[in-house]
């Protein structure tokens, strides 16, 4: 069992003054691979405090110190990519080579974007030429309280401090309390890089007392807050009290329409994106609205594919999928199939129980619900399970008002070879991404979404503005 127990404050690794522990279980066995310990109001508090002290000089660093820490950062990163990746498989059960590519790979992609965006940054410049004496300052937001889930470990964490790094402000970190060991791998990284005690600092510990004496906490300056909608709605709350700056990367619940015209792929693509990461993604498409001509077709199609989708232990190499995060989230999916069979969508592969053979650890079969409506549980609440909703539709208009029938508007996607279409429904979708036929989205395009899936954007410049103030000065000769 690795002994986790200690918060990185003041750029020295620290005995909690709260001595409350939690083990951190690994999805795949249900057994208890390392403890942390639980940050009180004291321990907050002193990393605040730590944070803010460092701000009256790293506050006002020069860009050019930034950059040099930061590419100091990126080697390292590169050189522990093992470390993060295992950290990733056993803290959240990512599969191998999933942790090693794309979870620990978009944590790295994400350091060397920032990067480039920070060294083209202007944070000063003229207002324009009809106003020589007006001056726009980018100044930093200050002290930070960053906030992460457990599905995206590294890429989460990654586009919050990597930006505020850059920005010049200083943070506390409190990753998930459920996936926390690879950000204090991120830790020791921005340790050995000699980032200047106190511009980072990491406390463990839970939503209810950690997260919320962090957010509540009157130095701090700005939060920035990836998870549920729920805890993100709570955050707004104390953000409010002394007018905290926030941004919220909240839920999704995703559509993904596919026009009889799609590429013969686009099934099969669909379920994937669905299935990917066991499900356990804010931007998965899963909705799949599908053109009426091709949809008993499809839904044979997804039948077979998802009967042969394979789900494995992660410690395995392969393309597989692991187990979801905990037990509550593996009784949260059960309960939702359930309620799918019940509500009477067809079930057309996986449903309850765990998949053959996998008895231990928190496995989910990948499940296809058929004839699913859009006012059912199943097709309304975000599930972060394996399990696709399917739903016809007969026009164009039909299906942009399917998608945008949900509270949540993160990612859509569209699927058709006709490029005056994708333009008309592109336009149409009230979400903050739109990804057509699998082209992605860029890692360094505006990440966010609309109505109840947040409020900002990470990534590239987008990203970096989020965590800076933005000053007029007249009279500036
Ligand atoms: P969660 O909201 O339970 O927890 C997220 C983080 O917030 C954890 O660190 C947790 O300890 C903390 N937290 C919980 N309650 C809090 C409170 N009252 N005050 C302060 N902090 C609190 O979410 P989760 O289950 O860890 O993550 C899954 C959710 O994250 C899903 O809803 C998913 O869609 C969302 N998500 C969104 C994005 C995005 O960019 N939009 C990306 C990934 C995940």
């Amino acid at each position: 069992m690795i002994d986790k127990k200690k918060f990185y404050i003041n750029g020295e690794w620290v005995d909690p003054i709260n001595k409350q522990s939690l083990d951190v279980i690994d999805p795949s066995t249900e057994k208890s691979c390392a403890t942390i310990s639980l940050g009180g109001k004291e321990d907050v508090n002193k990393a605040v405090n730590a944070a803010k002290k460092a701000y009256e000089t790293w506050g006002f660093s020069s860009k050019e110190e930034r950059v040099k820490l930061l590419e100091n950062l990126y080697v390292l990163y590169k050189k522990r990519w093992a470390d993060i990746a295992n950290a990733i498989t056993m803290e959240m059960g990512a599969p191998k080579d999933f942790s090693t590519k794309l979870q620990t790979g978009t944590g790295a992609s994400h350091i060397k974007s920032f990067i480039r965006y920070l060294k083209e940054f202007k944070f000063e410049k003229p207002l324009g030429e009809h106003a020589p004496d007006q001056r726009i300052i980018y100044e930093p937001k200050g002290v930070c309280a960053l906030i992460t889930p457990w599905n995206w470990p590294m890429n989460q964490v990654c586009l919050k401090v990597i930006p505020a790094l850059s920005a010049g402000c200083t943070m506390v970190l409190k990753p998930s309390e459920l996936a926390p060991l690879s950000s204090m791998i991120l830790a020791e990284i921005i340790h050995e890089a000699k980032f200047p005690s106190g511009v980072f600092n990491l406390v463990n510990g839970d939503g209810a007392t950690t997260g919320d004496a962090l957010t509540s906490h009157p130095e701090v300056n700005m939060i920035s807050f990836t998870g549920s909608t729920r805890a993100g709605a709570l955050i707004s709350q104390n953000a409010a009290k002394d007018f905290k700056r926030v941004s919220l990367e909240l839920g999704g619940k995703g559509a993904n329409i596919i026009f009889k015209d799609a590429d013969p792929e686009a099934i099969e693509r669909g379920a994937l994106r669905c299935f990917r990461n066991s499900g356990q993604s804010c931007n998965a498409p899963t909705r799949m609205l599908v053109e009426k001509s091709m949809y008993d077709e499809a839904v044979e199609r997804l039948k077979k594919y998802a009967n042969e989708f394979q789900v494995d232990d992660p410690n395995k190499e392969g393309e597989h999928i692991g187990p979801v995060i905990s037990e509550t989230q593996f009784n949260k999916i059960q309960t939702l199939i359930k309620k799918g069979i019940d509500e009477g969508a067809k079930l057309v592969s996986g449903g309850p129980g765990k998949p053959n053979g996998l008895d231990k650890g928190y496995y989910v079969k990948p499940t296809v619900f058929a004839d699913v409506k859009n006012d059912m549980e199943i097709a309304r609440t975000e599930i972060f399970g394996p399990v696709l909703s399917v739903m016809p539709f007969e026009t164009e208009e039909e299906a942009i008002k399917i998608a945008n029938d949900t509270p949540y508007g993160l990612t859509n996607y569209i699927q058709t070879q006709d490029p005056e279409k994708v333009k008309r429904v592109a336009r149409k979708l009230r979400s903050g991404m739109v990804d057509v036929n699998g082209a992605g989205i860029a890692v360094d395009a505006p990440f966010g979404g609309f109505k109840h899936s947040g409020i900002g954007r990470e990534a590239g410049s987008e990203g970096l503005v989020e965590f800076l103030e933005v000053k007029s000065v007249g009279g500036w000769n």
